[in-house]
């Protein structure tokens, strides 16, 4: 554990237990931790998402695909604001940089009880936690916590299948078409936007699950927080881009949300099954890479079983996969329709906070997919249901612009 990380544990147990203040006095009177990791834990709004624990010295170059790693004129570590928190840096770092701690000023919004705190739980979460972990009783551990409520944006996923084939169907007319998925990594967004900016306009107008969920809630709970939780620090950025600002909270990976458990003492193992959401298998495989492909093809499948160009796919797996496939595709290399690329090897399951290795993460993935009472959310009565609540009267409506699923890239 780095500095960093061994200060968040002190803050988290510290803040569990009502005595948070008396512990920063002492640590601050210490001089044992900078000052600086102090307030990036206590405020991580006012920190960027890349923090340095050691801003000289030994630091090694770092080569960064969106350019935002410099060195100022003494040689120190510059993170700029281009910084999409793809995580590429930290690992080669020399432990010099770390991603951020989102966990303290939840746990005070958790105390207080004022408004409902809703946990999202990213469609990765299978196994991650242990192999007897289930979604119920995982459902019960952030009730434990203080938790309202927890979702699994899994659902959402299942809407964000329905909209992407929708687009497809209308959009993909004679074999020179073709879309990009923009609908979950948000690396890949970043690629596409800062390096093939040309392509742009094949990218459907949608918001990733995670900002559906969000804003879903919030239509449905005007007061209530919302907390993503996955395996990505990605996601903490996207979470912060202005157009969608408006959904998510705090994000925080599944390693900031485990320790929380550990501190707390939360033994998930032995809590109670409580079951509530009713995802698709399409929803629940987005966490793999080719998950979001297989989602859409059978969907529209079952969409348009007619549609005379059937739906091609092709996938980048990492950044630089990712990369190579835009490349390829701006030359003409490739045929496939339907483009969609993972920023992590694996796709979230190979994310960089995920708790286990990106293999048995996907092989519960898809057990968890297999499982699913629903292959498609075109059956899905709980995804019709909850289109219904939030305004929209028919699967189709979703191709209309609307203030919940669709955003301008
Ligand atoms: S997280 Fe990714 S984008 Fe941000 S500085 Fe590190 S390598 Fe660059
Ligand atoms: S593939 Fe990686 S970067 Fe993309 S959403 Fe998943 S965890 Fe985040």
């Amino acid at each position: 554990m780095n500095d960093y990380e061994k200060l968040a544990v002190i803050l988290e147990e510290a803040a569990l237990e009502d005595r948070l203040a008396d512990e920063v006095r002492k640590l601050r009177e210490s001089g044992k931790y900078a000052v600086e990791l102090i307030d990036t834990l206590l405020r991580p709004d006012k920190s960027p998402l890349i923090v340095q624990i050691k801003k000289s010295g030994r630091i090694p170059d770092i080569s960064c695909l969106f350019d935002a790693v410099r060195r100022d004129e003494n040689g120190n570590l510059v993170i700029t604001s281009e910084c999409t928190g793809c995580g590429g840096c930290i690992d080669a770092s020399n432990g010099a940089l770390a991603g951020r701690n989102d966990v303290l000023p939840l746990i005070e919004t958790l105390q207080k009880r004022e408004v409902p705190v809703y946990a999202m739980i990213a469609p990765a979460f299978s196994g991650q936690f242990g192999p007897e972990i289930t979604s119920g009783k995982l459902r019960s551990a952030f009730k434990k916590l203080g938790f309202y409520g927890m979702i699994e944006v899994a659902l959402f996923a299942d809407i964000l299948t329905l909209k992407e084939a929708l687009e497809f169907d209308r959009t993909i007319q004679s074999d020179k078409d073709f879309l990009l998925t923009s609908c979950c990594c948000p690396t890949w967004v970043a690629i596409i936007r800062k390096f093939y900016a040309q392509l742009v306009s094949h990218v459907p107008p949608s918001v990733s699950p995670m900002v559906a969920c969000g804003r879903s809630i919030k239509k449905i709970h005007p007061d209530a927080k919302t907390v993503f939780i996955g395996p990505c620090l990605a996601k903490k950025a996207e979470a912060k881009d202005k157009d969608i600002a408006d959904a998510v909270d705090t994000v925080l990976t599944f390693k900031e949300i485990k320790e929380l458990f550990d501190i707390a003492g939360i033994d998930i193992a032995s809590l109670p099954e409580d079951d509530s959401d009713h995802s698709s298998k399409a929803g629940r495989i987005y966490a793999r890479t080719g998950g979001v492909s297989e989602a859409v093809a059978s969907t529209l499948a079952r969409l348009n079983p007619e549609k005379n160009i059937p739906l091609t796919a092709a996938q980048g797996d990492g950044v630089l996969e990712c990369k190579q496939l835009l490349s390829d595709l701006t030359e003409g290399k490739i045929k496939a329709n339907f483009i969609e690329g993972m920023g992590c090897k694996g796709g979230c399951v190979g994310g960089p906070r995920a708790l286990i290795a990106k293999e048995p993460g996907k092989e519960n993935v898809d057990r968890y997919g297999d499982a699913a009472p629903f292959t498609t959310p075109v059956d899905n009565v709980h995804v019709l249901e909850l289109l219904r609540s939030l305004g929209f009267e028919s699967i189709e409506s979703l191709l209309e612009r609307d203030s919940t699923f669709t955003r301008t890239f």
